[in-house]
Formats: C-alpha cells, structure tokens, sequence
C-alpha cells in the first residue's frame, strides 16, 4: 500500500477521551475512529490488525480440529428464554423487537444458538465429538465502555463451542484447547499467563482464563513463586489456616460511644486498633433470608465465593431498612455479637482475630475487646474473601501469593450439561439410550487482543509491533521521493517485495524524513527499509523498530526481509 493513499489520519497529540496507552496510540496512529461509546470504526491499518489475528486464531483452531461455522447476530428470545438467560443477563443483552413484536437481542455469546444447532443437527454418540467456531461481531451493553477496544459495546469475539458423549472427551478437547491458546498467543509473540477463574455468567463447571502481562491490566491476578498455581482475583484460593484459635482469655467485652463513626477507616482510627482487629459485618438478602456475612476490616468480601459457601444463587446487599430490622441498629453499626435470627457466616480469618472490634448493633455504639466463641460464633466459616499479597497458597500450602497485573484475552470453560440439559441435547448412546451432551466453549476476544498486544509493546515513539501483528512487515521510505534514482530504488523493491508476498507499506509521501519516521514509528511498523545516501553503493539502511538496531544492507538482496523479520 501507499503511504500516501491510506487512510490513516495520525494525530500528534494524545486524545483527551483515551486513559490507557493502547487506546491512545490506536487513535493517534489512525487505526481505529469512536462511532459511539464503545464502538468503533477499523480504519485500514486497524482492520488489518484484526484480520492478522484473526488468520493466527483461525489457522490454529483448524490445526486443533475445529469447524469454523457463522451463527446470526440477530437471535430469537426463545432460546434464551429455554435456558432462563433471557431474564438473567439483565441489560448487558440488547434487546429489540421486529416489526411484530417478537423479542430479539443481538448476539453476545452463542451458547444457546449453537446448542439449538447441535440437538437438530446431531444424534448419536458416533457423531461426537465436535468443536464448532465462528469469528464474529458481538454485542454487550457494558455498564463501562472503555479503554477503546479493550471493553466494547460491540466487538469481535472467537467462540467455539465443543460438544461430548463423555467428559473424558471433554477433558481432552479443554486440553486440546488450551493447548492451542498457548500456540496462539506465542504466536502472536505475547507474554501471558494462564489462570484458574470464575465462570460468571456464562458458568458451568471449571474455566480457566488466558491474561496477557500489563501493568494497566484490569485484573490482578495471583501467582504462587513455589508452585505453578495462577488464578484471577475473582477465584483466586486462599490456604488453610492453621494457627492456633485464641481462646478468649484476654479482657471482657466493652461497648465504646463512637458517634457517627462507620467505616473502617473511621472505627479504627477512633478506636485505635488495626483494621484487621475489626469485624466487618454486612448484612446481604438471600433467598434463603437474611445472611451476616464476617470479613476482616483489611480484608474485602469475595461475594462470588460467599453465595458458594453460602449455598444460595441470589445475593444481595441489603436495604438499609433490613439491616435496621436484622440488627436494630442504622447502617455501619452491625457486629455478630448478639445477632439473632440471620446465619452468621465467617471468613476463615475471622475466628483468629485477637482482641477484635465490632458494630454493637446499636446506633453510635461498638463493642471491643471481643473474641470468636466466647462472645459470638458463626454458624458457618469458609473462603469468603478475596485474595490478597502474601496470602498463602491454596494449592502447595507453602508459597505467599505475588501479584501482577493483566488483561483477560481468552477464556476456556467446561460447561458440563448446564445448556444441553435444559435444551435437551441429547445423543443416543451405545445402549441407544438418551444422553444429554457434555459441552465445553472457549473464547478469544479478538479486539482486544489487538490492544493487548500494544499495552505490552510500546514506548515513547508510539507502537512496537509484535511482527506476526503488524498491519505491514517493513515500510519502504525513501529520504527523497524527488530524487528520481531514490525514487525508483523505491518503486522497483516495493514491487519486488509486493510480489514475494510481503506485507509492505511504500512511503511515498513529499514530507521530510522527519516527518515520515515519525509516523511510520508511531503506526509501529517493525522493520523501516530507508532509501538514501547509501543508494550510490548499492545498499539502504534497515531499521529494526524494537532494538533502533540499523544494519546497511544490498539492495538487492532485500527480497529476503523474511529472515530479517524472523
Ligand atoms: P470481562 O470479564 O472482561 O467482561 P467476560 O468474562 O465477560 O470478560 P467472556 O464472556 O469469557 O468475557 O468472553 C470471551 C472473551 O471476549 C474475553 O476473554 C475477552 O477477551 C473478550 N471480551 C469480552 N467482553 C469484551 C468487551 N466488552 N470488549 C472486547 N472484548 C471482550
Ligand atoms: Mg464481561
């Protein structure tokens, strides 16, 4: 392509709406134009972006055995109704009506559509396994749209979706899968890390998720130095506790006036103790009625793991007038000590605080000086927290949790029977018995990916292309398009180069050099092939865009740029 027929309108200065480097460096290298909150434009050098890695993920799933399928966008309410996600998704699903007033919703994520595909497609146990994909456009009212195409409103997402008459096989595609995802990230030349995660929405049973390493990364996620254990904030364990229980013998309880006196950070300083002295008791509706749920006041409740423990499906903080019925007191002021007629469920930490603080359920009161099992008990403990620094290791038990920072990009899942059951799709077995199918799905989000890839290659001149990512491997830039000999240099490799099949760009624009350097630098292209002075020995200077490494080289022997570029 020629520099001077793409559309890619760069930007000197970095654009007010973008908080992150990705973002920002798409928009001022002219990749990608906001249409509305979360949604946007490719311009050429994005699409070509996207359609790289796109092709990688593509090539890869088909390696793996896969079958590339296109679902609609456009999805009758029916399905979700089956599966009951219509009324549970809430407003992240759009919703439309036709003209006759059926409901639909645009697309954001496929396992009821492709579901539907599979129990009208395939009967017996012969036909399975499968592993269906599609690449495709999907849609999320996100609450927060952000950081470009980290967190669209529309986006284009990988989702594959595989289908067993037994979880071994099942196991074995999850493994298949996985092991691809690695392929494709090194590929792609990222640095990621692999996590065990929460299901969330999509749910089922185990999942894990593919991070790639960046320090504006929207998850923390925890790794263990001793073993290989890795997993989100969302669902990262938490060891066992194993010191021994204080017993209580220190000094009887005492209620303190704290007027107006609610947070952690407020109790504590007016109490002077530790935040990690104080009982934080919050009081959440459950279907199964009112639940006071005891965390550390350093600590920060998990409620994901705590509707586990908890055994309920619908969690709740509750309205300030339950916690005045529950505790007789006003918000702020809750504390286990006395508490009647809800579950008491404690964090695991909670039974070891030594000379703890509460609310004393009682407006402008708190209680010190109390200890677990002689003034209060829960009636359950368990891990209902999350996971912070120098946490112990649930896996190995020995290591201390070190934390970094990452980007979901991908995310595997067994879904067990959670949607074949309640759809009924069912094979017919040995036995020509009904089954009902063992389902796995795995996505990538292809987007995001892209910006992934730039948070993790960057630096003050703009983007660092992974190679295998760049829109064009090398841009050909004479000094001097007027000079007809440079020229001409540069118009008979650029059609050289075209026709062994590189991707490559053709600076052919009137600007000083200064002036083309710094863009082709900030779009990132990996190799500058620069076409001067050195022309009249026969050679040009090729200019790595990782390593500024420059090397003089024959022009004739340029054809090669794909050792150059590995
Ligand atoms: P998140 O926790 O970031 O919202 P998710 O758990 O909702 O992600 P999945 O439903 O597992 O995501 O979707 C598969 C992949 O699609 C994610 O790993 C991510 O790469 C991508 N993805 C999800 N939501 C978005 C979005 N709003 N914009 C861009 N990509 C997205
Ligand atoms: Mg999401």
């Amino acid at each position: 392509m020629r520099m001077s027929q793409v559309v890619a309108p760069t930007l000197r200065e970095d654009p007010a709406e973008a908080e992150i480097v990705s973002h920002k460096l798409m928009l001022r290298g002219g990749y990608i134009r906001k249409l509305a909150a979360g949604v946007y434009t490719f311009l050429p050098l994005g699409f070509r972006v996207l359609n790289k890695v796109a092709s990688i993920i593509r090539q890869e799933m088909d390696r793996a055995g896969a079958q590339e399928v296109l679902m609609p966008t456009l999805l009758p309410a029916e399905l979700w109704q089956e599966t009951g996600r219509w009324g549970i998704y809430g407003k992240e699903l759009f919703r439309i009506k036709d003209r006759h007033d059926r409901e639909f919703c645009l697309g954001p994520t496929h396992e009821e559509i492709i579901t539907d595909l599979v129990r009208t497609s395939l009967r017996s146990y012969k036909q399975l396994p499968v592993n269906l994909y599609q690449i495709q456009t999907k849609f999320r009212d996100e609450i927060r749209p952000r950081f470009g195409l980290m967190r669209g409103r529309e986006f284009m997402m990988k989702d594959a979706y595989s289908f067993h008459a037994s979880a071994e096989s099942l196991d074995k595609e999850y493994r298949n899968m996985r092991e691809t995802y690695c392929r494709i990230f090194d590929r792609m030349g990222l640095k990621y890390r692999v996590v065990e995660a929460d299901s969330g929405l999509i749910g089922g049973g185990y999942s894990q998720e593919f991070m790639v390493l960046a320090e504006t990364g929207e998850e923390e996620i925890f790794h263990c130095p001793s073993c290989s254990y890795s997993a989100s904030r969302e669902s990262a364990g938490i060891g066992e506790y194993k010191m021994s229980r204080v017993a209580g013998r220190g000094p009887l309880v005492e209620e303190v006036h704290t007027p107006k006196v609610r947070t952690v950070e407020e109790v504590s300083a007016f109490l002077r103790i530790q935040p990690s002295q104080l009982i934080k008791t919050l009081i959440y509706e459950t279907e199964r009625g009112a639940v006071a749920a005891l965390v550390r006041g350093d600590h920060a409740i998990n409620e994901a793991k705590l509707k586990k423990v908890a055994g309920v499906e619908d969690l709740r903080l509750a309205e300030a007038a339950v916690i005045k019925k529950v505790t007789g007191a006003p918000v702020g002021f809750a504390g286990p000590v006395g508490l009647k007629g809800v579950r008491i469920i404690a964090d695991n930490a909670v039974p070891f605080i030594e000379d703890g603080a509460s609310g004393a359920n009682k407006e402008d009161c708190h209680l010190v000086h109390i200890a677990y099992g002689r003034d209060y008990r829960a009636e359950l403990t368990g891990d209902i927290r999350y996971a912070a620094r120098a946490d112990k290791c649930p896996r190995c038990e020995r290591g201390k949790f070190e934390s970094s920072r990452g980007i979901e990009v991908g995310h595997i899942f067994k879904l067990g029977t959670k949607y074949s059951s309640k759809m009924n799709c069912v094979y017919l077995d040995e036995n020509n018995r009904e089954q009902a199918m063992i389902m796995g799905c795995y996505g990538i989000g292809v987007g995001r990916t892209a910006a992934a890839a730039i948070e993790q290659n960057n630096d003050k001149d703009g983007i660092v292309w992974p190679a295998p990512l760049a829109p064009f491997a090398a841009a050909i830039i004479p000094a001097n398009i007027n000079e007809k000999e440079q020229a001409d240099a540069a118009k008979k490799l650029y059609q050289e180069l075209r026709t062994a099949g590189v991707d490559v760009l053709f600076d052919d624009r009137e600007d000083r050099m200064g002036v083309k350097l710094k863009d082709i630098d900030l779009i990132g292209i990996p190799l500058k092939i620069i076409i001067g002075k050195a022309l009249k020995e026969g050679k040009v200077e090729i200019k790595d865009r990782k390593t500024g490494e420059t090397i003089l080289k024959e022009i004739s022997s340029v054809r090669d740029i794909r050792g150059l570029i590995g």
